[in-house]
């Protein structure tokens, strides 16, 4: 038997991690620099959290989550995503009692048993953040602008900003009737999905997939035309203080989270390259969710990112890195002696933090240069009875090829400073 990777999933290989790394750190610098911490929360919870938190009419949790009995007979679910596991999180720790906003940033791995395409995988991962307690568009733009910065700080170039507000429990109760009259005459020619959303979720019908692009959904009301004052107050507050930062943005109406829990802004980030047009980030206000997980009335915002995108995104913009060389310099031995000697030399150097490799293979001496070219290895040292007997060793520049004569005992302090 041959084992494989099963699909939907992959392996992220050595010779690929370190641009994960990079996106992994620019984005806890940039959260850090906006006075946000990590959380970590559990891979799974129970089935019913996600039910409720994420909502048991969206695709997600109708028809993507990877649900199992443990063998306590408990409903388990494998996180689909990862604001109910924080909202969560924030319940059960009391974390209402902190000073506001409560600013958090995660980044998971997330598990939907989704129809395969390119970039698309049922085991993902995603950065996100999410804060509690402030409910003036200030937090809005806010998190906008972290991802602002972060897509900076990465290099990534041309891509959108698109905003709307999807009102409040309010404004959307009379424009959901209206809706409703508008689709009535055509409901019966639309996709399957949009008939059972008439009924539960008409909203959902303005970004469906399938009808997106018939006239009958362009054509309709849109729910930013019927926001109420409050509403239109704070999605103007959002505006000025985008245009006042300086982050560009188009409205677009069709952006709709069709659950009862979100509210007022929502947003996306979107490629306008060739090629890898699509959304990146999503996100928006849910000032209804803690309450709606029997947690104080709390109001809130976050967003997520697939990072797979983000990287394909990075790719296609030819904004990867190259690897970074970790193992400094390579210290060849020419006999047994020798190679205690490259031993002592390597403990010594990794204490000090610097990278460094010797045979470990019985390699001839030949054999150990020919590796460490191979390796791409910066510098190289090779010790025999002459060094051992002189204490001094030649550190070559495999670069431009200069020799630099350096005692046994200063290779680390040579390196420190080259
Ligand atoms: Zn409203
Ligand atoms: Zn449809």
């Amino acid at each position: 038997m041959r084992y494989v990777t099963q699909k939907g999933t992959k392996d992220i290989l050595p010779s690929e991690i370190h641009n994960w790394q990079i996106a992994e750190q620019t984005f806890a610098d940039v959260c850090h620099s906006f006075g946000y911490e990590e959380i970590r929360i559990p891979t799974f919870e129970q089935t019913d959290l996600f039910q409720r938190g994420v909502g048991d009419t969206t695709d997600v949790v109708t028809k993507e989550m990877y649900t199992f009995e443990d063998k306590g007979g408990r409903s388990i679910t494998l996180r689909p995503e990862g604001t109910a596991g924080v909202v969560r999180s924030y319940i059960e720790k009391g974390m209402s009692s902190l000073p506001v906003p409560v600013r958090m940033f995660y980044n998971i791995t997330a598990f939907r048993y989704e129809k395969m395409a390119k970039g698309r995988f049922r085991e993902f991962h995603q950065f996100g953040l999410e804060a509690f307690g402030a409910k003036g568009p200030d937090i809005d733009a806010e998190i906008i602008s972290v991802v602002d910065v972060f897509f900076r700080k990465m290099g990534l170039q041309n891509i959108a900003l698109h905003i709307n507000s999807i009102g409040c429990p309010n404004c959307r109760g009379e424009y959901t009737k209206l809706l409703k009259d508008y689709f009535r005459p055509h409901v019966a020619s639309m996709c399957e999905d949009c008939q059972a959303r008439f009924e539960k979720n008409p909203l959902r019908m303005i970004d469906c997939k399938v009808d997106g692009g018939k006239d009958i959904v362009k054509n309709a009301p849109r729910l930013i035309d019927y926001l109420c004052d409050d509403c239109k107050e704070h999605f103007e507050g959002l505006k000025a203080r985008l245009e006042a930062i300086g982050i560009s943005y188009t409205i677009d109406p069709n952006i709709v989270r069709g659950l009862d829990y979100y509210t007022r802004t929502v947003f996306e980030f979107v490629s306008e390259n060739v090629g890898t047009q699509g959304t990146i980030c999503g996100g928006g206000r849910y000032d209804g969710l803690v309450g709606t997980m029997e947690g104080p009335e709390t109001p809130g915002i976050g967003f997520a990112m697939g990072v797979e995108r983000l990287l394909l995104e990075a790719e296609a913009q030819g904004v990867l890195k190259e690897k970074p060389s970790y193992v400094k310099i390579y210290i060849a031995s020419m006999s047994e002696a020798a190679k205690i000697e490259a031993l002592k030399i390597c403990y010594a150097l990794r204490n000090a933090g610097i990278g460094c490799e010797t045979d470990m293979a019985g390699r001839s001496f030949k054999a150990q240069m020919k590796y460490a070219g191979k390796q791409g290895i910066p510098y190289l040292a090779v010790i025999g009875d002459d060094e051992l007997n002189s204490g001094e060793v030649k550190v070559k520049n495999m670069a431009d090829g200069s020799e630099t004569p350096v005692k046994l005992s200063g290779i680390g302090e040579f390196l420190a400073g080259n």
